[in-house]
């Protein structure tokens, strides 16, 4: 719409209406409503790289719908949570969209804990080793989703290794 950042490039634009289709045609099949509000939610989530916090969320709903209030939009996140086209990123407390919400069921998000980048990754084999070591302890998995806190390439090029051997002589 009239309203999209500039900076916006084409690949990033169609991938964004790629996956805004995907969901259409997911609660479609599902027989769910795929409301403007929620749309715009998805959409928005969708031109970001990184997870966002709810708060910041609203802000930019607000910037497009200035009356929409802050239940409207959980309500709005709750739809899409439910539906796995966004996923709530427990580490951080933000929420991401979906990159591949009609491929196989995320079941680990690697969560970067510098600047809230997630990568998604389906690996059962790993899952279930994982669900089984934690039979031993007498644990059982809370959800279908697990996260892992990482550094991304641009956190670790930012921040280099041996940076907590250096000593701050000159503050
Ligand atoms: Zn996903
Ligand atoms: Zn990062």
């Amino acid at each position: 719409m009239a309203l999209m950042p500039k900076s916006q490039t084409a690949a990033a634009r169609s991938r964004i209406e790629d996956a805004l289709s995907v969901a259409d045609a997911l609660c479609a099949r599902r027989g769910k409503r795929f409301t403007p509000i929620r749309r715009k939610v998805l959409e928005l989530l969708l031109q970001h790289q990184r997870s966002l916090k709810a708060y910041e969320l609203l802000d930019e709903i607000r910037a497009v719908h200035p009356n929409a209030t802050p239940p409207t939009v959980y309500r709005a996140l709750d739809f899409l949570l439910e539906e796995g086209l966004v996923h709530r990123v427990d580490t951080l407390n933000t929420f991401i969209a979906c990159r591949d919400a009609d491929g196989a069921p995320h079941n680990l998000l690697v969560v970067c804990t510098a600047c809230g980048r997630v990568a998604e990754i389906h690996d059962d084999v790993v899952r279930s080793r994982l669900a089984e070591r934690i039979a031993d302890a007498g644990f059982r998995l809370a959800g279908d989703e697990m996260e892992v806190k990482a550094l991304c390439g641009d956190c670790r090029a930012a921040a280099p290794e041996h940076s907590h051997d250096h000593s701050h002589a000159h503050d």
